[in-house]
């Protein structure tokens, strides 16, 4: 039976997850439907139906789809799932609101942020904030299955479209949930999860106002996304979704310019996959430079204007 992988989108747009999980989906089947599920979504669908990879789109446009709801979405899924071996999804906000409900209603044991998938029903997650690798079998006849993206690389799009078939969303109630507002950091600034250039704050900064004078100058500088370590999110000094590691976003940018971060395992679980790291620290001791490749021991409010000045 196929493989169902849940489409993260905005309706307009296909996120890059996406396309990064459609690798591990059809590493555990070559048969891999993508759900798009949403209001007013074509256009997300049709660049579903582009990626190599993807055998058949399945469009589920309602306005009760419109902003991701965990009920609905869930109860569609459900709907779907007797046609699948696996129901797969990137493990965005979404993917993390929406497949545990899916495996709950099924009573299947879901296997969360695979790395790896050794075989159809074998799968490598990272445990203990990255520090050990567990190997997981599923024994359900049916997988619900979460991926963690920076692990794979993006499917890219090639060959012929898939065909789009749009699909009934009769078989659902969304009476449980209703879409009140999204309270959204906007910015210009490349999205940090599919950013190639990310540079992070953490509690050395001291304030909000000081992000603003010395990490976004070479942020701009770069074209690079701007995060930030827990301690700097929780004094206040950047907004929420700014936040890397255990309990933010995992990342795994081309280079990743650490300033101000002590290197706590928190937060090296959701950036030591980068690429290149570069730490700057005033700390000569600080555990960031155990996995840094390049540090720099000063004071960050030296370093960073006169980096700014160089670039
Ligand atoms: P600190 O550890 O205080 O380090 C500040 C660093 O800045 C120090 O190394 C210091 O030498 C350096 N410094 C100070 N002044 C300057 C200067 N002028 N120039 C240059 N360097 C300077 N943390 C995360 O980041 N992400 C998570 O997702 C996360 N999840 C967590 C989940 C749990 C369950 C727990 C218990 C903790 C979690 N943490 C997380 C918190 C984590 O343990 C650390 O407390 C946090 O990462 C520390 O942030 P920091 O490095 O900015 O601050």
């Amino acid at each position: 039976m196929p493989i169902l992988l849940l489409a993260d989108h905005d309706n307009a747009t296909l996120s890059d997850q996406t396309a990064k999980a459609l690798t591990a989906a059809s590493e555990i089947g070559s048969d891999v439907h993508v759900l798009v599920a949403g209001s007013s979504a074509k256009k997300a669908a049709e660049q579903a139906a582009q990626l190599s990879g993807v055998s058949k789109v399945l469009l589920a446009d309602d306005t009760r789809l419109a902003n991701n709801l965990a009920e609905p979405l869930a109860a569609l899924i459900v709907s779907l799932s007797g046609n699948y071996d696996a129901i797969v999804s990137a493990a965005t906000s979404v993917g993390k609101n929406v497949l545990p409900r899916v495996a709950a209603l099924l009573d299947i044991a879901q296997v969360s942020e695979i790395i790896e998938v050794v075989s159809a029903d074998t799968f490598k997650r990272p445990i203990y904030a990255g520090n050990a690798i567990q190997t997981v079998q599923s024994t359900d006849a049916k997988k619900v299955i979460t991926v963690r993206t920076a692990s794979f690389s993006s499917q890219p799009p090639g060959g012929a479209p898939a065909a789009v078939e749009e699909i009934s969303t009769a078989a659902f109630s969304s009476a449980l949930s209703t879409f009140v507002a999204d309270a959204l950091y906007s910015s210009d600034r490349p999205e940090l999860t599919s950013a190639k250039i990310i540079i992070s704050g953490g509690r050395a900064l001291g304030s909000s106002e000081k992000f603003e004078e010395v990490i976004l100058p070479v942020a701009d500088k770069l074209g690079a996304a701007v995060g930030a370590s827990r301690a700097a999110v929780d004094a206040g000094f950047a907004p929420n979704d700014w936040q890397i590691g255990q309990t933010g976003k995992v990342v795994a940018p081309q280079l990743y310019v650490a300033c101000g971060i002590s290197g706590a395992i928190q937060h090296l679980a959701g950036m030591k996959d980068s690429k290149v790291i570069v730490a700057i620290n005033k700390d000569e001791e600080a555990p960031i430079f155990q996995i840094a490749d390049y540090g720099l021991v000063a004071d960050l409010f030296d370093a960073l204007p006169e980096l700014e000045k160089a670039l």
